[in-house]
């Protein structure tokens, strides 16, 4: 009650001045009071916003973080596949590998072609057909039949296994050096090549006939590689038989290691007609022993059987 009589007796004036003292006071007070307020909400929002920086910065540094390790990851990964697949193509080629050697292994024990058999069904195989004294007639034929010779080698007119084609060389230029020159006419001739001369022989005079001059496919001693049918003077075959150069050989192609495979009047033993063309490597020891004990054949000198096909 005393509050509102005093109030109700403040004259106005006074109350005036009273209001005027009071803004002022507040006046002087606001840039405090702003101050008081503003000061801590900036040093509040400059925290926040460091703080927020600060916060933004680090997530951002786990997110390149994990960028790498991803990358890091990837990487592995892709190297670690590589091995595997190296690995795994490396296994694949050695087993392929392993597969052509042990095929390459089957077909070189097994021969490419049976064993042939003569016309009566003996077996003809001849199982060292690379040796130099090896006897191939119309009862023992090559085995393989596409026998081929290792060590064949070439001169101006023969293919030759090297040791005969040596020798025919050396027999050769004694000849010549003594007046009585030759070249040869045929030498080597494949398993293929005969299958083509005798079937050509065959279709001029029939198998019968051809057979008494023209070896079966795999029974021809050309296939040997020690083998050379020899020309002189332009004449090949019979007429060669008639020839100072066929006398020349006759007398000296033992000392470099050749016989006369096919003499005149043993048809029966060889089984085929005379060849003085044909002459045939079987070495020196072996040539000069046959010439010193007067054995003209092969079959007779191993004691192997001749003759024809058949019988
Ligand atoms: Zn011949």
């Amino acid at each position: 009650m005393a509050y509102n009589k005093t109030m109700r007796m403040t004259p106005r004036r006074y109350r005036h001045h009273s209001q005027s003292t009071q803004h002022s006071w507040l006046r002087r007070r606001v840039p405090l009071a702003v101050l008081l307020v503003v000061l801590p909400l900036a040093t509040w929002g400059i925290i926040a916003y460091a703080h927020a920086q600060q916060q933004s910065q680090a997530a951002k540094r786990v997110a390149d973080q994990k960028i790498a390790f991803a990358r890091i990851d990837a990487q592995v990964k892709a190297t670690l596949q590589k091995r595997i697949d190296d690995a795994r193509k490396a296994e694949a080629e050695a087993r392929a590998t392993a597969a052509e050697e042990a095929s390459r292994r089957a077909a070189m024990t097994k021969p490419s072609v049976p064993l042939a058999s003569t016309a009566d069904g003996t077996n003809c195989g001849v199982d060292s057909p690379g040796a130099i004294q090896v006897v191939i007639n119309k009862k023992h034929c090559f085995s393989p039949l596409d026998y081929v010779p290792s060590d064949l080698v070439s001169l101006a007119d023969v293919t030759l296994r090297s040791e005969a084609a040596t020798q025919y060389a050396a027999m050769q230029n004694a000849a010549i050096a003594a007046g009585q020159g030759f070249a040869a006419s045929s030498s080597y001739r494949s398993y293929q090549t005969q299958i083509a001369t005798y079937n050509y022989w065959v279709s001029i005079s029939g198998s019968a006939q051809a057979d008494t001059y023209s070896a079966r496919p795999g029974y021809s001693e050309h296939q040997t590689g020690l083998v050379v049918d020899v020309k002189a003077g332009g004449c090949a075959l019979d007429c060669f038989g008639g020839s100072t150069q066929y006398g020349w050989l006759q007398q000296h192609a033992h000392e470099y290691g050749f016989i006369e495979r096919y003499p005149a009047g043993l048809t029966s033993i060889t089984g085929y007609t005379p060849e003085p063309w044909h002459w045939r490597y079987v070495g020196t020891a072996t040539a000069s022993d046959m010439k010193i004990k007067g054995i003209q054949t092969l079959e007779q000198y191993f004691r192997i059987a001749g003759g024809d096909y058949a019988g």
